[in-house]
């Protein structure tokens, strides 16, 4: 301890006093926990932890009071698709045309100069600022996003359990065996990809949503994403060909749906069964899709498909039940 602030001055401990932009006060009552100092571009920062003990800790909602469930699909074309039917666009703070452009200049007025001068320094702080610029940037929306979700008026909010580092690993070197050549493994494809995965970073963003949920009560829950882009959310068939792009068209039942929000409702239908299955205090149920789910999906499926055929064309069904 032994952190103080005083008007435009702070006192850190083996430091001493030291004059800082005071940027917000300190409301009455909080004493101060503990501080962290860290250098970016511009100058060094200082961020002050502060408590009350006679606030209270946020309350979350209990499982068995929850009436409504929000599915949220992270994406890259978009950056969020809600399963009721909202999206949120991806700003592309770093990957976007013209940032993409500028980065690559002033990185190559870096290259350009000579190493370790003063002028190669001066081009290597324009770099720095604006990657600054582009990570304040991403922060200050995802903030608004977070708090957008969390305004909703649901009592969970589902996201996907995502293996972001799994998704930027490399691709596997291919080799020709008679050769010994190295083969295109589509890795420069990749690279773009990955970039646009980092540039939205996704985990980030669910941690904000976490926090910005917590504060109104709501509760977050991650479920598995296994399937959930590939599952018809009408009659619970699972096939990658089901999705063209953005279009989901269901090989099954022919049930029509923008492709991701088909996977926020996937998302949706996870954890109310998460939840139930919580509530029910079944923890074998916990591990989503068994083996009861498809026997499930097949029961629905036969059913919408005779639902879904057009007015005036007969259907196996209707053909057999005529005949006898
Ligand atoms: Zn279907």
């Amino acid at each position: 301890m032994g952190i103080k602030v005083q008007g435009n001055k702070i006192y850190l401990p083996k430091i001493g006093w030291m004059r800082f932009h005071n940027s917000r006060a300190i409301p009455t009552g909080f004493t101060i926990k503990a501080a962290t100092i860290r250098q970016r571009q511009d100058g060094w920062y200082v961020s002050v932890r502060i408590e009350d003990k006679t606030i209270p800790d946020y309350i979350l909602k209990p499982l068995t009071d929850i009436k409504s469930v929000l599915g949220c699909d992270l994406g890259i074309t978009k950056l969020v698709h809600l399963s009721d039917g909202h999206q949120v666009k991806n700003p592309k703070c770093a990957t976007n045309k013209k940032t993409k452009r500028t980065l690559k200049i002033r990185q190559r007025r870096v290259n350009r100069k000579v190493k370790g001068s003063k002028n190669r320094k001066k081009a290597a702080v324009l770099v720095g600022r604006l990657h600054q610029k582009i990570s304040d940037k991403r922060q200050a929306y995802q903030w608004e996003i977070a708090g957008l979700i969390a305004s909703r008026k649901v009592d969970v909010i589902a996201v996907e359990d995502l293996n972001v580092s799994g998704m930027l690993k490399r691709c596997r070197v291919k080799v020709d065996e008679t050769t010994g050549r190295f083969l295109s493994n589509g890795q420069s494809r990749k690279k773009g990809l990955n970039r646009s995965i980092s540039d939205a970073s996704w985990s980030e963003l669910i941690q904000k949503i976490e926090y910005m949920a917590a504060k109104s009560g709501k509760v977050l829950i991650k479920v598995n994403p296994k399937h959930t882009s590939q599952k018809c959310n009408a009659c619970g068939h699972v096939d990658a060909s089901s999705r063209d792009k953005e279009k989901f068209i269901c090989v099954a039942c022919g049930h029509i749906d923008h492709a991701d929000i088909n996977a926020a409702k996937n998302i949706k239908e996870l954890a109310v069964s998460n939840i139930a299955s919580i509530v029910c205090g079944d923890s074998a149920k916990l591990e989503p899709r068994g083996s009861k789910r498809p026997k499930y999906c097949k029961e629905i499926s036969a059913r919408s498909m005779s639902k879904r055929v057009e007015p005036g064309n007969l259907s196996n069904k209707d053909i057999k039940a005529a005949m006898s």
